[in-house]
């Protein structure tokens, strides 16, 4: 039995974490493959690695002085070797990439150098061996992961070495240049790397302790969440919880593999479970997400339904101008777009313009709409869910705009306008799962 244990970067910001992460690795011989992001705050005020990496590339970039910026890297990394009285010289490594700074330098390679350095750090720490994640998750041109050659390439290393530390958020391309992932991307590698090896668990180790029931900047104390499915972790995420990277299941989800969410700061919490079947029946409501600023389309025509086609036609061209659509709730001569705001800034009138003079109907647009999602996989065939949703809504006097609920029957979409967004969620909140 083998597990990942993937530690971001406030797990891994000063001495003092790395002994946590030390004490944790070591506490079950089962966590031999590490994987770790860059160095991240010690406190609110500190700038994470990556950034200040990505600020070093622009000075270059732009050929402006950038020594103070270098200068800060430099003293977090020795920092925290002096601190951890490890026998690595990193500055040896700092001044071959000191020398290797120009203003050609790829922004892949130089933003890569947090997770490698904080690596060969933990590495020399745990006394596991160090591995070049460029050496395992190679690319291929289109940016698509060559997954047959990252298997052999994994499974290799990890019969040679058995315990091993593997930098996060980069792999390189057939021509072994690096090829950096999108941000928060460490996270995705644990799950290849839990993929590659079949392990029986895949720990990602963050400040929180799980994931919480609904946003903590608008809900006091949410719930934790002690399991939840891989679909459901989608709904949310894609309705705004950031807790893992987008594309973290993807991977593990096609062998049923589960992620642990840990708090480092606080092992013994049994934190979260991702997996493809909870048993936890438990909870009807499992989280309650949201986004705000959306905007409606409102298409109407006079004997719509008889015309074939026209919403096919519709969309169109939504995708002539490249938007991407959010909610089609439909009436009978009439159906709303629902897109976000964002995606229509630049286009929104010529689109107005090309629905009626293409179609020939009419186009009214409702800005500033929030988007609610009651998701929870206990809801399915169950009655009464929606019925509570809308008594708790008309006792608020909010508003319902729009309605939508997705054939798994996973989650309950709800309009509201913009300014009763709060008032929805925590009024929901209290009423599905507190
Ligand atoms: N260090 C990178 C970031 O800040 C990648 C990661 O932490 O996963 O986005």
């Amino acid at each position: 039995m083998l597990v990942v244990t993937k530690f971001g970067g406030s797990s891994l910001s000063c001495a003092t974490q790395f002994e946590k992460v030390k004490n944790i690795v070591t506490s079950d011989p089962k966590r031999k493959i590490v994987v770790v992001s860059a160095l991240g705050k010690r406190q609110s005020s500190d700038t994470k690695i990556t950034d200040l990496l990505f600020i070093l590339h622009a000075h270059l970039k732009y050929s402006v002085p950038y020594e103070d910026i270098w200068q800060m890297l430099y003293d977090r990394f020795v920092g925290v070797e002096k601190e951890l009285g490890i026998d690595y010289d990193i500055t040896k490594d700092l001044d071959a990439l000191k020398e290797e700074l120009n203003k050609n330098i790829s922004q892949d390679y130089l933003v890569s150098r947090g997770e490698y350095l904080t690596a060969k750090l933990m590495s020399k720490y745990l006394g596991y061996t160090f591995v070049d994640a460029k050496d395992l998750l190679i690319y291929n041109y289109d940016g698509v992961l060559d997954d047959a050659q990252t298997e052999k390439n994994v499974k290799l290393a990890f019969s040679k070495y058995g315990t091993i530390v593997v930098p996060g958020f980069y792999g390189s391309y057939p021509n072994g240049s690096v090829k950096l992932l999108s941000r928060g991307g460490s996270d995705v590698t644990g799950s290849i790397l839990a993929k590659c090896l079949n392990v029986s668990l895949y720990e990602n180790w963050t400040d929180v302790s799980g994931i919480l029931a609904a946003d903590p900047r608008i809900i006091k104390n949410p719930k934790s969440i002690k399991e939840i499915t891989y679909a459901e972790l989608r709904e949310l995420s894609y309705m705004g919880f950031s807790v893992l990277h987008e594309e973290t299941v993807f991977p593990v989800q096609q062998l049923n593999i589960p992620i642990n969410l840990k708090n480092t700061n606080d092992p013994q919490n049994p934190g979260t479970i991702i997996r493809n079947v909870c048993t936890d029946n438990e909870n009807i409501v499992t989280g309650i997400a949201g986004r705000k600023d959306f905007i409606s389309f409102n298409i109407s025509k006079d004997h719509m339904s008889n015309e074939i086609g026209f919403m096919c036609k519709t969309l169109a061209i939504f995708e002539k101008y490249n938007v991407s659509i959010e909610h089609v709730p439909s009436g009978i001569d009439s159906f709303s777009v629902v897109v976000a705001q964002s995606s229509v800034e630049k286009c929104q009138y010529e689109l107005v313009t090309e629905l009626k003079t293409q179609l020939n109907c009419n186009v009214t647009v409702e800005k500033d709409i929030a988007l609610v999602a009651v998701v929870g996989r206990n809801m399915a065939k169950r009655s009464g869910v929606c019925a509570k949703v809308f008594q708790t809504l008309g006792t608020e006097k909010i508003n319902v705009k729009l309605l939508a609920q997705g054939p798994s029957e996973l989650n309950i979409i709800i309009g509201v306008a913009g300014g009763d967004y709060d008032k929805t969620l925590s009024s929901l909140y209290e009423s599905l799962i507190a």
